[in-house]
C-alpha cells in the first residue's frame, strides 16, 4: 500500500484569522523607543511609514485578527500549501524519527514572503497609498512585494543591496516583470545612500543601509509608505497562516510535533510555523520545542546581546528591543542572503529570553550537505536559508537515535533554491567556505552601540 507522503488541505481551509501570540505571552514584548529621545513611542510615530491598519496590528494584543476576504482570495493562488512526510530523507538518515515539512516554495515568488506582502499591499491600497518603498537583500522580499503591489495597482520601488543587484540578476528581472523599479543600494537617490557612498564609494551595501534608503523615501513623500518583510510584529503575525495550516495537516496525519524547526533571518518564517504550536505550549503547557536556526556568520540569537538597537544602519528607525550583533555589523557574504540581518524581532527576542524558544547556529557547509541530501531524497532543491532548518533536523534525528528514542519533527521548507544555483555550483565544486565570527568582531560591533541596555 502507498504510504502517505503528501498531506493537503481544501481551499476552504485557508485560515480565516491570523494568530497574535502577544495575547498569550506572560511577559509582553518591550515597547519600541524613539530614536532620539529614547522614550516609548506611540502608534502615531509610525504613521509616516505605515498605514493605520498595520500600525494597529503592530500594537494589538487581540488573539485573533480576521483575514480580509480580498487577502484570502489572493492567498488561494497558492494556499493552502502542502505538507509532506519526508519518507525519503528518513530512509537515507536511517532514523527512527518521523520528519514532516511544510512547503512554502509553491508561492509565485518561491518563498513564504507573499504571506505578508499581500496583506501589507492590501491595507496600503485601502488607505489610498500610491507607492510602497522597500529594501531587499538577495531579492526574495522585493520580488514578493512587487508581486503583491501589482495585484493592488500600487507602485513599488525597491532598494536592492548592491552585491546582490550585481550578482543575482534574475531576482531583479522578476521584480521588473511584476512592474517594480529596482535601485542598487547604496544609491545617490537618498541622503542615507549618498552619506555611505561619500565614506566608501565601493560600498557593497547591506540590508541595514538599504532599509535606511527606503525609510527615507517613504518619510519624505506623502503618498509613499514603507514596508518591511520581517522582524515587525504584524509581519510575524501574517506568517502564522503557515503554522495554522500545518496544525490541521499534522492532525490529518494523526501526529503532533515534538520539535518544530525553521531558519531564522528576522524571524518571520520561524514565527509563522512555530507560533500556532507555541500557543499550545503557552496556554496548555504542551511540551513542543521550537528551534530557530541561524548561520554561524550572523549569530544574533546565540551570541548577540539583548538590548535596544536600530533596525537599520543609519539609525532612522525606532529602537527595537532585540537580540542583536549591533546595527553596524556586516555579516560575511554567505549564500543564505535572507539570514544576514543583525537583529531579531521584539517578540522572538522576548520568547528567547524567557526560554520559550531555542536557537542554534550552523555553518554553511553543513547546511549545504543537508540540502544536497534533501534534494536527492525529496526532490525540491531548497533555498540556502531552508538548508539551515534541514541541517538542524539532521542533528536532532541523530541525537534522538543516539538516545534510542523516536521524535516527530516538523520543519519549514520556506522556499526553493532555483535562483540560488550558483551557491550549489560552488558547493559542488568544493569552493564553498565556512565563516565563523570572532568574539572580537562581535564585541567591537556591540561596543559601538550607544543605545539603552535592557535591565
Ligand atoms: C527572507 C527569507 C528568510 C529569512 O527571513 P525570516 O523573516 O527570518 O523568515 C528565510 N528564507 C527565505 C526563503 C527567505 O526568503
Amino acid at each position: 500500500m502507498l504510504q502517505q507522503r503528501k498531506i493537503t488541505l481544501d481551499e476552504k481551509e485557508i485560515p480565516t484569522h491570523w494568530y497574535n501570540i502577544v495575547a498569550d505571552m506572560k511577559n509582553k514584548p518591550l515597547p519600541p523607543l524613539h530614536p532620539a529621545t529614547h522614550q516609548p513611542i506611540g502608534p502615531e510615530a509610525l504613521a509616516p511609514l505605515f498605514p493605520m491598519a498595520l500600525i494597529e496590528q503592530e500594537v494589538s494584543t487581540e488573539k485573533w485578527i480576521e483575514i480580509p476576504d480580498e487577502v484570502r482570495n489572493f492567498y488561494s493562488i497558492w494556499r493552502p500549501t502542502p505538507m509532506f512526510r519526508a519518507l525519503g530523507l528518513e530512509k537515507a538518515l536511517g532514523t527512527q524519527s518521523k520528519i514532516y515539512y511544510k512547503y512554502e516554495g509553491v508561492s509565485p515568488a518561491g518563498s513564504h514572503k507573499p504571506n505578508t506582502a499581500i496583506p501589507q499591499a492590501y491595507y496600503n491600497y485601502k488607505e489610498g497609498v500610491k507607492k510602497i518603498c522597500t529594501e531587499t537583500g538577495a531579492g526574495q522580499w522585493g520580488s514578493a512585494l512587487s508581486f503583491a503591489c501589482k495585484l493592488f495597482g500600487i507602485d513599488c520601488e525597491v532598494f536592492m543591496v548592491k552585491v546582490s543587484y550585481e550578482g543575482k540578476p534574475y531576482r531583479k528581472v522578476m521584480m521588473n516583470t511584476w512592474g517594480a523599479r529596482v535601485h542598487a543600494s547604496p544609491s545617490d537617490l537618498t541622503n542615507a545612500g549618498r552619506s555611505i557612498l561619500a565614506k566608501d564609494p565601493k560600498s557593497p551595501g547591506s540590508l541595514g543601509i538599504a532599509i535606511s534608503e527606503a525609510v527615507e523615501v517613504a518619510a519624505t513623500h506623502d503618498d509613499t509608505k514603507y514596508s518591511l518583510g520581517s522582524v515587525l510584529n504584524h509581519v510575524l503575525m501574517h506568517q502564522t497562516v503557515i503554522g495554522l495550516e500545518a496544525k490541521k495537516q499534522m492532525e490529518k496525519a494523526g501526529d503532533y510535533p515534538d520539535i518544530v524547526i525553521a531558519p531564522f533571518g528576522g524571524g518571520s518564517n520561524f514565527a509563522g510555523i512555530t507560533f500556532p504550536f507555541l500557543q499550545d505550549k503557552l496556554v496548555d503547557g504542551k511540551k513542543v520545542r521550537a528551534i530557530a536556526v541561524e548561520p554561524t556568520s550572523c549569530p544574533k540569537l546565540t551570541r548577540g546581546e539583548f538590548r535596544y538597537d536600530f533596525g537599520d544602519t543609519v539609525g532612522m528607525t525606532p529602537l527595537i528591543p532585540m537580540y542583536t550583533l549591533g546595527h553596524n555589523f556586516i555579516p560575511s557574504p554567505i549564500h543564505a542572503g535572507g539570514l544576514r540581518y543583525h537583529g531579531a524581532g521584539a517578540i522572538i527576542s522576548q520568547l528567547l529570553k524567557d526560554g520559550i524558544v531555542e536557537a542554534d547556529a550552523i555553518n554553511q557547509i553543513e547546511c549545504f550537505e543537508a540540502g544536497m541530501l534533501f534534494s536527492r531524497t525529496e526532490g525540491v532543491i531548497p533555498a540556502p536559508e531552508a538548508n539551515h532548518a534541514i541541517a538542524e533536523v539532521v542533528r536532532q534525528t541523530k541525537q534522538a537515535d543516539k538516545e534510542g528514542v523516536s521524535k516527530t519533527i516538523l520543519f519549514n521548507l520556506c522556499g526553493h533554491g532555483n535562483f540560488d544555483l550558483s551557491a550549489y555550483e560552488q558547493f559542488l565544486s568544493g569552493k564553498l567556505i565556512d565563516f565563523e565570527v570572532s568574539q572580537e568582531d562581535i564585541n567591537k560591533s556591540l561596543a559601538e552601540l550607544d543605545t539603552p541596555a535592557i535591565a
